[in-house]
Formats: structure tokens, C-alpha cells, sequence
């Protein structure tokens, strides 16, 4: 190949319709396409940060203030900017909170990199400089975190108003807030080495439109979308034996299906009879059992609806199957998937009462219980969707901070602080490396910036105040957007999980590496196209990726 070069007769390798970019064209390419989606999301960042609208394709409606659902709703599908839509997801799934901000540092970062690009600085080195910096910022992390106990619900109920301020659960921060801590702390168990475990399969969010958020609550027990199987059944039971069922109580299938040959109308008489004894014997078996209450994944026959009903016990049927796992754990039961074989030991207890407004059963159980749900409350679905939200980030907050165990001071102080210990650190890093650590640092204070920015006060002038106080070594000032001034955030009650911030951190480093590592784009398609979409293929992908988020973006507002 090398021969064929120096003859002057490049080998042709790529189709006629594919496109190349290679070094410094293909990385401002990239770097435009990420920066482009972190700057979407900037807007929303903090408590001051503004609402996007998002319209499906299919006309539906969302309104959220929330990182990843903005850019998990926009229909990007350019690949860079897809990359640090990714970042979002992972920061989410790992956090539940940061993701705004991760995606906003990934952007700031790709920013500083394409200055120091410019200088002639390789890539390289940028991306060595800033995989220093990342690992040395989070072990600042870890120096400058508070720590914070499971049993300090009330720093832990402002972890869970900070997460919340700004969505659409802040106006009820302070009583959801408390529900989440004590949601937390119901199914918080303290492990053998002494650390803590929150197992939030043991919490659920039950959502019901109608009321007022304010009128949110927490259960001990679950709470079951279910009324009573027949009209002549107590709807509520104290104290009861509850029987959970998985198979259906009716005549089975293949019985029914057979086909008989009747001779006579006694005949049939005596096959209905004998159905009826069936389904009677089932109900005596429940009732002998010591059953008050049956919840049944399946059907219920219409007739045995009524034995039940007879037998003073109260059934709901084609009971949702996760609401039944869910149960055995607050009921403390199993569950039975042959009625003919089973006994009072598989009954769990609990008591049984009736929300009528809700039209649900709320199922609490007793002392050794697991299990706690959420009902999240609010006048209409935009409301209850975005609270659940909020209150979804909030709880994943709180639990794995209880985890984790350690907080940080919020509204920048965090970012200030390891910006400038990491200033601190550039000077020991030899060679071009060190510009980039020095990039980093800058990239770190575009939280501060952005949160003046959006609370409509000016960026430079809070920059500049905070890293004056951090000189005078108040570690904790950030700005309080409300009031814009700097102030000791932590005192105030602004804090952050220490756990979601070294995630940031991570995660933001990771997306802007992998795309200044690329040196060299080839597209089996146009790379240049603005505004169409095109179908299928990396070339469609690639050509029509701005086109797409261009398509995305055009539904908000
Ligand atoms: P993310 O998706 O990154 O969590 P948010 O929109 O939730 O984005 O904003 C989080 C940022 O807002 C954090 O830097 C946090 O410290 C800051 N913040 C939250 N509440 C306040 C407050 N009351 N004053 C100042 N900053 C705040
Ligand atoms: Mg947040």
C-alpha cells in the first residue's frame, strides 16, 4: 500500500456517495454537535433554570425542567450528540440527579478542548490532561464532603429539597421532601459491616390525579388500584388474613372448554350443579384457610364472587402482578399459585381499609413488614407527572446518599472549590497536560456561571465573588440564586450528594474524551446536509443527525 502511495495512486477504498472528515474537521464537527445538546439543557439548570416543552411526533405534551427527559424526548440522532445523550442516561441511572450538570460540563469541556485544539495542542495530551484532573477532582470530592448519617433526617430532608427545587415538585418540597427521608428510612437495614442498605424495591410511587400534591402521602403498606370483587363484600378489613393468588378462582379452563353430550335437560342440570360444587368447594377451602381478604391476580368467577361475598370475605380480582409481589412483602405472605394446596401458613396479615376518594384499597401491614408506597398526588397529569419526577430523582438521591454517606456544599461551592484546589494541583503536571488540567478546572466553574445566568444575575461578577471567598477559605460558598448573593450554601440547606457529583464528574470526562478521540468521520452517506432527514444507514444517521436535532429542537419552546 505504501508503494502504491509513493507512485502517487492513492488506493480508492470508500463507495462514490461516502463522505470523509478527518483531524481538525472532524473533531469541530463533533465538538459542535455535543456542545449543541449541552447548551439545549443549559437553560434548565438550577432552581432558576427555565421549563422545555416537548411535543412528540405524536402531539404528546411534557413539560419538565429534567435533564434526561429533555434530551431522551428531543430525537437526536446525530451520533456524537447521542454520546452525551448517554451521559445523561448513565448519569440518571447511576445518581438519579447531576444529569443536567453532567451534560452541561461535557459541553464546557468539549468547549476549553477545542481552544486548546486551536493552540496546536494534540489531542492527546488534552485527553490525558483531563483524565488527570477528573480522578484528582474526585478524590477532592471525597476531601471536601461532609459526612452525613442515616439517622440525620434533617439534612437529608434538605438533600431531598435541594434535588427538588426548581421542578415541578418544589411548591410541596418540604412535606414531599419529608415522605422520601422517611420512605428511606422504612427501608433502610444496616448491613453486617456496619454500612447501610436501602432497598427501594421495597418503595413504591403510587400516582393519583385529582387532588392536591399537598395532599401526597406515605403508606406503610400498598396501596391497590382495586375495588371489592361484589357489592355484598366489606370493603375493609382490620387486622385480616390476606390471601394472595395467582391462579384464577374459577372452573378451569380445560374443564370448561370440554365438550359434554347432554341427553336430557337434567343432565345439564346436574353438570351445572356439579360446576357449582366446584367452585363452592374452592371458597370453603379459602374460607376454612382462615382467609378475610383474597387478592387475586386472575379472574374470579361471577359465582364465586359470591360465595366469597357469603363467606364475608373481601376479594379484588385481576390484581396487577408487580402490586402482588409488592404485597407479599407488606403482608408478609406467598403466594399461592394452587388453591388445593395451601394453608394458613402462606396468609400474610395486614389491615385492609378503603380509600373511597381514590377508589383504592390501602393495604398496611404490621410490624415486621417491608414495604412502603408513595401516593403522589396532584390536580392534573402534567402536575403528577412532573412531581413524580422530581419526588423519583429525590428518593434516588436520598437512598444513595444514605449509601454513600456523604454530602456536599451546593450552588457552586462545590465545583469553586475543586476548581481551585485543582489550579492548585495543574502546577505539578508537567508538559501541555497541564493547560488541560487547567481547562478542567475552568470547565468546573460553568455551574456557578450558568446558575447566575439562568437566576438572570451577572456570571462574571458571581465568579468572581465566590473565588474570592474560597481564597479566604470558606469552602462552602456558592450562590444562593434567590437572593444573589454568596453565602455558606451548606448552612443554608443547599446540599448536594457527594455520590452524583463524582458521577458527573465521570461521566462528563468520559463523553468529551471519547469524542475528541476521534480523529477521522466516514459517513456512507452526505455529511454536509442541513435540515433534511434522511432514512437508514450511518450516512443517514450521520448527514441527517443536526437535520434531526434540528427536528427535535423545533417542538420546544
Ligand atoms: P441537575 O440535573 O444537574 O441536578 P438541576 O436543575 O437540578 O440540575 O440543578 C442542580 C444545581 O442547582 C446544583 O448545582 C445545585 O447546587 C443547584 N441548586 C439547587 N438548589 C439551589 C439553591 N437553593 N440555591 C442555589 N443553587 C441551588
Ligand atoms: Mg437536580
Amino acid at each position: 500500500m505504501s508503494q502504491q502511495r509513493m507512485q502517487g495512486q492513492p488506493m480508492i477504498i470508500l463507495g462514490e456517495d461516502s463522505q470523509r472528515m478527518k483531524d481538525k474537521d472532524a473533531q469541530s464537527h463533533n465538538i459542535e454537535a455535543a456542545r449543541a445538546v449541552a447548551e439545549s439543557v443549559r437553560t434548565t439548570l438550577g432552581p432558576k433554570g427555565m421549563d422545555k416543552m416537548l411535543v412528540s411526533s405524536m402531539g404528546d405534551v411534557t413539560i419538565t425542567n429534567d435533564g434526561v427527559t429533555i434530551l431522551q424526548e428531543m430525537d437526536i440522532d446525530n451520533p456524537t450528540a447521542s454520546m452525551i445523550v448517554e451521559v445523561a442516561e448513565t448519569q440518571e441511572d447511576e445518581a438519579g440527579d447531576g444529569t443536567t450538570t453532567a451534560v452541561a460540563v461535557a459541553g464546557e469541556l468539549l468547549k476549553n478542548a477545542e481552544d486548546l485544539l486551536e493552540q496546536d495542542i494534540h489531542p492527546s495530551a488534552v485527553i490525558r490532561g483531563f483524565h488527570l484532573a477528573s480522578e484528582e477532582a474526585r478524590d477532592l470530592v471525597d476531601d471536601i464532603a461532609t459526612e452525613v448519617e442515616p439517622d440525620d433526617t434533617d439534612l437529608l430532608r434538605k438533600l431531598a429539597e435541594t434535588s427538588m427545587t426548581g421542578k415541578g415538585a418544589e411548591q410541596n418540597k418540604s412535606l414531599l421532601a419529608q415522605l422520601i427521608v422517611d420512605a428511606v428510612e422504612a427501608v433502610t437495614v444496616e448491613a453486617d459491616d456496619g454500612s447501610h442498605v436501602v432497598d427501594l424495591e421495597f418503595v413504591n410511587i403510587e400516582t393519583q390525579t385529582g387532588r392536591s400534591v399537598g395532599e401526597s402521602e406515605l403508606l406503610h403498606g400498598a396501596a391497590i388500584d382495586k375495588d371489592p370483587a361484589h357489592p355484598d363484600m366489606p370493603s375493609e378489613v382490620e387486622d385480616a388474613d390476606v390471601l394472595l393468588v395467582n391462579e384464577p378462582i374459577e372452573i378451569e379452563e380445560a374443564e370448561a372448554d370440554a365438550q359434554i353430550n347432554l341427553d336430557s335437560p337434567d343432565q345439564l342440570q346436574e353438570f351445572l350443579d356439579k360446576e357449582e360444587e366446584r367452585l363452592q368447594e374452592k371458597v370453603q377451602q379459602i374460607a376454612d384457610a382462615g382467609a378475610d381478604v383474597v387478592l387475586c391476580q386472575k379472574g374470579i368467577d361471577d359465582l364465586a364472587q359470591h360465595y366469597l361475598a357469603k363467606e364475608g370475605i373481601l376479594a379484588a380480582r385481576r390484581v396487577k402482578k408487580s402490586d402482588l409481589q409488592f404485597l407479599k412483602e407488606v403482608a408478609g405472605a406467598n403466594i399461592v399459585s394452587d388453591l388445593d394446596d395451601f394453608g394458613p401458613e402462606d396468609l400474610g396479615h395486614a389491615d385492609v381499609t378503603r380509600d373511597d376518594a381514590d377508589d383504592m384499597f390501602l393495604v398496611e401491614g404490621g410490624e415486621d413488614a417491608h414495604g412502603v408506597t408513595l401516593v403522589i398526588r396532584g390536580s392534573t397529569d402534567h402536575v403528577v407527572d412532573e412531581t413524580e419526577r422530581g419526588t423519583g430523582d429525590a428518593l434516588d438521591v436520598v437512598s444513595t446518599t444514605v449509601a454513600d454517606g456523604r454530602v456536599l456544599a451546593g450552588g457552586g461551592a462545590a465545583e469553586v472549590e475543586i476548581a481551585s484546589r485543582l489550579r492548585e494541583f495543574a502546577d505539578g503536571v508537567e508538559g501541555r497536560e497541564q493547560l488541560a488540567v487547567e481547562a478542567f478546572a475552568d470547565a468546573l466553574e460553568l455551574v456557578p456561571r450558568v446558575l447566575a445566568e439562568n437566576a438572570g444575575l451577572d456570571s462574571i461578577d458571581t465568579l468572581v465573588d465566590l473565588r474570592a471567598a474560597h481564597a479566604d477559605g470558606d469552602a462552602h460558598a456558592g450562590l444562593n440564586v434567590f437572593s444573589g448573593d454568596v453565602v455558606d450554601t451548606f448552612d443554608a440547606g443547599v446540599v448536594e450528594p457527594a455520590h452524583a457529583k463524582e458521577q458527573a464528574l465521570s461521566s462528563a470526562t468520559e463523553a468529551a474524551t471519547l469524542v475528541l478521540k476521534i480523529d477521522d468521520i466516514i459517513a456512507a452517506g452526505d455529511l454536509s446536509t442541513e435540515g433534511e432527514e434522511e432514512e437508514g444507514g450511518p450516512g443517514g444517521g450521520m448527514g441527517g443527525g443536526m437535520g434531526g436535532m434540528g427536528g427535535g429542537m423545533g417542538g420546544m419552546m
